[in-house]
């Protein structure tokens, strides 16, 4: 493959080409480039030494007012912060407690997440000395099958937020209801629920006890941040588990770098007007829906959200018989051969479809974008 790298900067030098990520926010994907304002936070930051926990404590308790929930722990990523709130909520912050996590020394260790929620992430609990149940089946839960499995033993319920996630689960409301009932503690994943940045109020103001966000996703912050949000009395318990105390959180490290950039993030995400956010992202769409115009076989349409339901438009292609693509492995295959490379969304159960997504490319990417959709599917093709 051919390399796209900017002379003299460090991918040139590693022999690292630039990709352009039209898939989603993916992780693997490195995060793109950070806002300026991002930049100069990790930058000041980044001038003296600081008492960390001081520092830590003073931007947890800055993100909780802006965000309007009681308390905020700045982690290493999502996946860190369900880990520590599971521990939190398992261990407490008692330090014998904390000391013995994750061989916690209570049967009360079971988290329970609905079979139809089960994903990658679930094992996050594990790490934390956690006992994964499965509520229901994969086609639904009920809510005595929740019941059901709740008992003395269990420690909280993890929930999933996200479209692909919600099909065939609980609701939210209905898991609220059943927890408050049984005095459980309900912490949810809404890791990728950005934008809008709302967000990040709706969940823990519905009545869930913690709600977990990625920083390097939706929000545009540094890639290994992470927010825990919500109840000081919950909060409080995961941060007696996390960095720099000598607990298990001592291996999911955040720098004073990292936690002032993802402040600043947090800020510049609060501070847009989603609804101008949204018609740049849909102009954006528009002009690569017109780049299809013309192409054989190909229907080109635009969807109203990001794949787990985030507040961005998407355009979404599907692919005809007689397409100059066979099919969706064969376009993003074609993509990722253009130079630079091209991730292009996908969707496991659609074959013949593929997504251009304008929330992770940048600007001056949609004119290689355009010319790649030309090039491989323009009216010359068959
Ligand atoms: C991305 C993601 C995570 C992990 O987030 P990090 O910030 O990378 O740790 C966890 N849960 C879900 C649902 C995700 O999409």
């Amino acid at each position: 493959m051919t390399m796209t790298t900017v002379a003299g900067t460090i991918y040139a030098r590693l022999g690292i080409s630039r990709v352009i990520n039209a898939a989603d926010t993916f992780t693997a994907l490195g995060g793109g480039p950070l806002p300026e304002p991002v930049l100069t936070a990790m930058r000041e930051a980044s001038t003296c030494h600081i008492q960390l926990v001081d520092l830590l404590d003073a931007i947890g308790a800055r993100i909780a007012e802006l965000t309007g929930n009681e308390a905020a722990l700045v982690t290493s990523g999502a996946a860190t912060a369900i880990t520590l709130a599971v521990a939190g909520a398992i261990a407490g912050s008692d330090p014998a407690a904390v000391e013995a996590t994750p061989d916690h020394r209570t049967d009360r260790r079971e988290v329970v997440v609905l079979c139809a929620q089960r994903n990658q992430y679930d094992r996050m609990l594990r790490l934390a000395g956690g006992r994964l149940v499965v509520a229901g089946y994969s086609d639904g839960t009920a809510p005595w099958q929740l019941e059901a499995v709740i008992s003395e033993r269990t420690a909280a319920i993890l929930w999933f937020a996200g479209s692909q996630f919600e099909n065939y689960a609980l609701d939210l409301d209905r898991v609220l209801g059943i927890a408050r009932r049984t005095g459980v503690p309900v912490i949810v994943d809404a890791a990728a629920q950005i934008p809008p940045a709302a967000n990040m109020r709706l969940y823990t103001g519905l009545g869930a006890d913690a709600v977990a966000f990625s920083g390097g996703k939706g929000l545009r912050g540094p890639q290994g941040t992470g927010l825990l949000l919500g109840r000081g009395e919950f909060v409080a318990r995961a941060r007696a588990h996390a960095f720099p105390r000598p607990a298990i959180g001592r291996a999911m490290k955040v720098s004073k770098e990292d936690a002032c950039g993802l402040l600043a993030a947090v800020e510049l995400a609060l501070s847009l007007d989603q609804d101008a956010e949204y018609a740049r992202y849909r102009a954006v769409c528009e002009r690569l829906e017109s780049a299809f115009a013309g192409c054989r076989g190909v229907n080109a349409r635009i969807v109203p959200l990001g794949n787990l339901g985030q507040a961005y438009p998407r355009l979404r292609v599907d692919l005809g018989p007689d397409a100059a693509a066979a099919n969706a492995d064969a376009a993003a295959a074609a993509f990722l051969a253009w130079t630079p490379p091209i991730v292009v969304g996908r969707d496991a159960l659609l074959p013949s479809t593929f997504f251009l997504n304008p929330f992770t490319f940048e600007a001056d990417e949609e004119a290689d974008i355009v010319e790649a959709i030309r090039t491989i599917f323009g009216r010359d093709k068959k």
